[in-house]
């Protein structure tokens, strides 16, 4: 049995409404599905709402998540347009304990994309207000240039997703907010980085000295881009999207050298109908459940084989985002840290089944897929929120039915929705030492 950290996903979406409908885990189920895989901190992401300030906006989303989560929870805000009162509004931001914003490189048409010089902008006042800035980078003009000659070419089914945001469009995109990032003196993290170009622009970005950061996720590390010429195409439809062998061979290579410092899993969980609604590459909805599955498989894939130490495991998916984003008592097992912590266990080779596992998108793109290790109890601030497949709110009406076992003594050593709370992040004022 290990005692490990509790994991922080530093990238999910739990009810996120995209495209005229909502992702099948809202925050009850999602935060489920986190505590049965060890998770016990998520950040989420809050859409800039017209009309209002990014505070305003972070706020509102706030509101919406208040009392569903039986985990710990924070916030990344997007923003997809530059007020004129910015510097402002990420000071609000700041105070309001939320510790980044998110930018888009595309998405142009839906309106979230920013232009060079407002990313340019976000990064410098970012910086001054003591923000991290983190960026979707795909080149929009690479993408609308593959998706121009797969149309042409009539080849736009689900398979073609690979093909239509080829790797050239997010290495060209990384490459170029490093410069931006340079220029405007501020720190940039890469959410999901998939392949081996972004990777190493990364490592001689780092190399230099910039602070430039970045996660990647399993689906990157242990997928690959063969799984589109199948008939099950839509269940591998993420963006970016799945790619070639050596772009895993590569990411790995980094996250254990360093230059990829987190995991995420950029959890977005769409039942198998609302996959099907979409005919083309471009209408299917785009992301899989991921939350309940990370750490299993990075012990799986990453300890087990000896890619990673156990360390690094550690600093991967707790230390490095708690660091990152702020989250001061999150990260560690240690006096003063909250006491969010995971009981894992080696076990037996056994394959993953989708219908098995928490979410309500009822199927794992890693189906089949054997893991070495299970998550057996699950602590968020010393309360069980998952044992052996029970959840916390099952474990309650235990207690309350007065059918005790052994280490729950009452109500106070298990909780479910609700005990989750806000994490506020602590800020480090004005530009400085990035971490
Ligand atoms: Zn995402």
């Amino acid at each position: 049995m290990l005692l490990f950290p509790g994991v922080i996903d530093p990238h999910v979406h739990f009810g996120l409404r995209s495209r005229g409908t909502v992702t099948a885990d809202d925050f009850v189920i999602g935060s489920l599905c986190a505590a049965e895989g060890g998770v016990t901190t998520v950040i989420d992401y809050a859409d800039h709402l017209p009309g209002a300030s990014l505070g305003e906006s972070a706020q509102a989303r706030m509101g919406e998540i208040q009392g569903q989560s039986c985990v710990d929870w924070t916030l990344h805000q997007n923003a997809v347009r530059v007020d004129q009162d910015l510097v402002r509004q990420l000071e609000q931001l700041g105070q309001l304990g939320v510790s980044s914003v998110k930018c888009f490189t595309t998405y142009k048409e839906a309106g979230y994309m920013l232009a060079e010089e407002g990313l340019a902008q976000v990064v410098a006042e970012a910086a001054q207000a003591g923000l991290l800035v983190t960026v979707h980078a795909e080149d929009d003009q690479v993408l609308a240039r593959a998706r121009a000659a797969a149309e042409a070419a009539g080849d736009v089914g689900p398979g073609a997703h690979g093909r239509c945001r080829p790797s050239e469009a997010e290495v060209a995109a990384v490459e170029r907010v490093i410069e931006i990032a340079a220029r405007a003196e501020g720190p940039v993290y890469f959410v999901h980085v998939s392949t081996a170009g972004a990777a190493q622009a990364i490592e001689r970005a780092r190399g230099r000295g910039q602070a430039v950061f970045a996660e990647t996720c399993p689906h990157y590390l242990l997928l690959d881009e063969s799984a589109y010429a199948g008939a099950e195409a839509r269940r591998f439809i993420m963006s970016p999207p799945l790619r070639g062998r050596e772009h895993g061979r590569a990411l790995w290579r980094a996250l254990a050298a360093g230059a990829i410092d987190c995991i995420s899993t950029d959890h977005c969980a769409y039942t198998l109908e609302q996959k099907e609604l979409g005919q083309t590459c471009f209408e299917v909805l785009p992301g899989i459940p991921g939350v309940h599955t990370s750490l299993m498989l990075m012990g799986s894939y990453g300890v087990a084989p000896r890619r990673l130490s156990l360390a690094r495991l550690a600093q991967v998916m707790c230390e490095a985002p708690a660091r990152l984003f702020g989250l001061g008592r999150k990260g560690r097992i240690a006096p003063g840290f909250d006491a969010d912590m995971v009981l894992m266990e080696p076990c037996m080779p056994r394959p993953l089944v989708g219908a098995e596992l928490g979410s309500a998108a009822g199927y794992t793109p890693f189906e089949g897929i054997d893991v070495c290790c299970r998550v057996r109890r699950t602590y968020v601030r010393g309360r069980l929120v998952a044992a052996d497949g029970r959840s916390g709110q099952a474990l309650l009406e235990m207690v309350r039915a007065g059918l005790l076992d052994g280490e729950v003594q009452g109500e106070q050593d298990v909780a479910g929705p609700g005990w989750g709370k806000f994490i506020a992040a602590s800020i480090s004022s004005g530009t400085g030492d990035w971490r």
